[in-house]
Order: structure tokens, then C-alpha cells, then sequence
């Protein structure tokens, strides 16, 4: 069997096995979408959303890219942010790095990524100039790779609440509430490192007063 195979055999499995469990599992499932939550994550394969917060499918919308970032012309990414909170109507946005993040790693180097991805981690390496003092000053290349991280994060929820997508539905109905949080790949634990709640002032040079 081609390892390809294997997935769709896998899948014939787990599907058998709802079943049995529930007859109605998938007639219920397909009906309805109501996640309460927003998840935006490294596409890291050792990351995933559902299993590592012990959620179900309906529970959780997902958006994956390396190193989880919120870029503001990135329109597969405001599409989901789009539709999450105006039509599934999200209450949590979570923004979830981990340490260990090679997109993380790569951005500190100095080499040559090649176009693309050396346009993706241009904005890590922006990120790092705003933090450069604190950054610069640790020595230790794991540390300073997992405050970068979790500067990362937060940064990346900074740039959420710049949308108006989100700073129109704060001022409108008081929600989402966002999230920055880091996962550890070595003990498998998620650390809350910054937290927005729903109107929180932001610089006014990014607020929109006519929304
Ligand atoms: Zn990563």
C-alpha cells in the first residue's frame, strides 16, 4: 500500500468507527457549523488545532501558515477572518505559535530563502527589529528564538485588531476576544502570552473612527 493509500484507508476506518459510535455523528455534523472559536496556527504538521486542545470537528475554524502570521494583504487569510466573525460569529480569535517553529528560525538566519518565502519572513524579521533590544540582548539562540515567538504572537494579534473586520465588530457587538498563545513541542502545553479583549484601545493611528 502507497503511504497516500494508508490516509484514505485510515479514513475509512475512522469514519466506521463514528458510525458505530454515533449513527447520527455525521447527519448532525453536516447540518450545522457553530465554532466558537478561531484558530489561526503554524502549518507545522506537529500542531495540530483539534488534537492538542481536545476539540471536535464543528468546534474549531482553522487557518494555517508558517509561523502563523497576520499579514494585512493576505487575502486567503482575511477571507477566514472575514467569515468567521461576521458570519460563524467567533467569540475567540486565537493566534498559536509553538517553539521550535522553523519559519521562527529561519527569519533570524541571514541566508537567502529564495523569493517567496524570503518575502513571507521579511515580516518575522520586522517583528524582530521592533523587539530588536530585547532580542539582541539574549544570547542563548533557543531563548531568543522562543521570545521572538512569542513576541511573534503578539504582534500578530496587534495586526488582527488593526483590521477593520475585527475593530467594527468590537465596536458593534463587544466580541472577539483575542488570543496569543505559544505551544511547547517538547511537553505538549499551550502558554496564554498575551490576551486583547473585545474594545481594547489600540494605537489611534490604527483606529477607524467611522466604522
Ligand atoms: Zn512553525
Amino acid at each position: 500500500m502507497k503511504s497516500y493509500e494508508k490516509l484514505l484507508q485510515e479514513n475509512k476506518d475512522w469514519a466506521t468507527g463514528k458510525l458505530a459510535v454515533d449513527p447520527e455523528y455525521f447527519d448532525r455534523l453536516a447540518q450545522l457549523q457553530t465554532p466558537e472559536f478561531l484558530w489561526i496556527g503554524c502549518s507545522d504538521s506537529r500542531v495540530p488545532a483539534n488534537e492538542i486542545t481536545g476539540t471536535q470537528p464543528g468546534e474549531i475554524f482553522v487557518h494555517r501558515n508558517v509561523a502563523n502570521l497576520v499579514v494585512n494583504t493576505d487575502v486567503n487569510l482575511l477571507s477566514v477572518l472575514d467569515f468567521a466573525v461576521n458570519h460563524l460569529k467567533v467569540k475567540h480569535v486565537i493566534i498559536c505559535g509553538h517553539y521550535g517553529c522553523g519559519g521562527i528560525k529561519a527569519a533570524i538566519t541571514k541566508h537567502d530563502f529564495k523569493h517567496v518565502l524570503n518575502m513571507w519572513l521579511r515580516n518575522i524579521k520586522d517583528v524582530y527589529r521592533i523587539h530588536r533590544n530585547e532580542l539582541d540582548a539574549i544570547e542563548n539562540s533557543e531563548k531568543k528564538e522562543n521570545r521572538l515567538t512569542e513576541l511573534n504572537v503578539r504582534e500578530q494579534v496587534f495586526n488582527l485588531a488593526k483590521t477593520s473586520i475585527i475593530q467594527k465588530t468590537w465596536k458593534a457587538e463587544q466580541r472577539p476576544d483575542l488570543h496569543g498563545w505559544v505551544y511547547g513541542l517538547k511537553d505538549g502545553i499551550i502558554k496564554p502570552v498575551f490576551e486583547m479583549k473585545a474594545g481594547t484601545p489600540i494605537d489611534e493611528l490604527y483606529e477607524y473612527d467611522d466604522l
